[in-house]
């Protein structure tokens, strides 16, 4: 799985549509201070569905749109659009190429789609879930992240050691199954009341 593409139009510093391409051979980005280099990181990350606006520097999450500079007006949505070579389907999905679109309104409506067909947060998060390379995921480490992770309690670390074995999405399923089966139990509790009554 390689990343190929990124599409970013309308979210923080990026005004107008800016495609990058991420040749092989590809290392880094360089600019000068303010030019966008954090921008660029944190569209990956948002289009991956992050959903704490605290991590992407903002208040809130419409604070992502761009809020408009001297010389261009704000704009009412943010599209990012991240493209990958899924040839060697090492996300699970049966699409050689996948393309992930996030988008946000200034009202707050938001729209997520891969390979341009609507989906939910969900299935977002599930694709890249395990992949290593997800919202929660330990290949972008933002500045300042690495001392939180040393300074931590051990039961943060061990969180951490989790993800990145590919345990946590278990952990999620049990829980919700867990959810399931209390409110499946509750309700046949109150199936049982009713018939006690009817006796
Ligand atoms: P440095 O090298 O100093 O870390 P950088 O290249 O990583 O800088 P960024 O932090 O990515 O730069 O970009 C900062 C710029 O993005 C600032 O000029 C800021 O005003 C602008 N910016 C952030 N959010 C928005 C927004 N919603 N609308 C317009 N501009 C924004």
């Amino acid at each position: 799985m390689r990343l190929l593409s990124l599409e970013i139009d309308g979210f923080k510093s990026f005004a107008h549509k800016t495609v990058i391409k991420f040749q092989p051979g590809m290392t880094g980005i360089i600019g000068p201070n303010g030019s966008g280099k954090s921008n660029i990181i944190e569209a990956i990350r948002w289009v991956m569905g992050e959903q704490s606006a605290k991590t992407l520097r903002g208040g809130k999450m419409v604070d992502v749109i761009f809020n408009g500079s001297k010389d261009h007006h704000p704009l009412n949505r943010a599209l990012v659009k991240i493209t990958l070579d899924n040839s060697d389907h090492y996300l699970q999905s049966d699409f050689s190429e996948i393309t992930v679109t996030r988008k946000l309104y200034r009202n707050g409506d938001s729209e997520y789609l891969i390979n341009d067909r609507q989906v939910r947060l969900k299935d977002v998060v599930d694709l890249f879930m395990d992949s290593g390379i997800g919202r929660e995921s330990f290949s972008i480490i933002s500045q300042g992240r690495v001392a939180a992770v040393f300074n931590g309690q051990p039961s943060d670390r061990r969180q951490i050691i989790e993800t990145v074995a590919g345990v946590a999405k278990y952990k999620a399923n049990k829980q919700t199954a867990q959810k399931r089966l209390a409110d499946t139990t509750d309700n046949l509790n109150r199936v049982n009341d009713i018939i006690a009554d009817l006796k």
